[in-house]
């Protein structure tokens, strides 16, 4: 906890890069039990699309400008910032939301969120994305009630293809 305000201060300068104030997306401050997505890249992206399809609400955190104006192009309820940073986390309703997915690659700054988070909403649902077996224990001791390692999942698809028979041919 003491050290929360020294790993923010160097986390939110490092990653965000420009100083528009932060704002919720228009017709969202009445959201409940949403879903709230940290990242666009290639798992939130997948995410994003399931989420659309099956008609789920969701608010997506995205830092990067370019990527955050595509996302808002795309349709999607964007808020544009650092999801370490609350007034981040609070423009994407985090306090009303009922899950957070966290799909981003760096497993101390997917730690840093959930603390951040659980301040504002302490009983919300939370899943991370993970690389190691060791950030799978971080995420869990700061508090994700799951985290999902990619190789593990690739290994447990691999080895269910293996059990049907194989096709010869993609
Ligand atoms: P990828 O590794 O391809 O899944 O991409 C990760 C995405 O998450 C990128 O679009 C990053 O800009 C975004 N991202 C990484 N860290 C944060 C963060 N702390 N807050 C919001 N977006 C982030």
């Amino acid at each position: 906890i003491l050290a929360n305000p020294f790993i923010f201060n160097w986390l939110v300068p490092r990653r965000q890069e420009q100083t528009d104030p932060i704002e919720p997306p228009a017709d969202t401050g009445d959201r409940m039990d949403h879903i709230v997505l940290v990242g666009y890249g290639r798992v939130g992206k997948l995410i994003a699309q399931d989420l659309l399809a099956r008609k789920r609400p969701f608010i997506l955190i995205e830092d990067q400008t370019d990527t955050a104006s595509a996302a808002k192009g795309e349709g999607l309820d964007v808020v544009r910032g650092n999801a370490v940073d609350p007034e981040a986390l609070k423009a994407a309703g985090v306090d009303r939301a009922a899950k957070l997915l966290i799909a981003i690659p760096e497993g101390f700054e997917g730690g840093a969120v959930i603390e951040a988070a659980r301040a504002i909403n302490p009983d919300i649902a939370i899943v991370a994305r993970a690389h190691s077996d060791a950030e799978v224990d971080y995420l869990q001791a700061r508090g994700a009630g799951d985290a999902v390692m990619g190789a593990r999942e690739i290994a447990s698809r691999m080895l269910s293809l293996c059990a049907v028979p194989l096709k010869r041919h993609a």
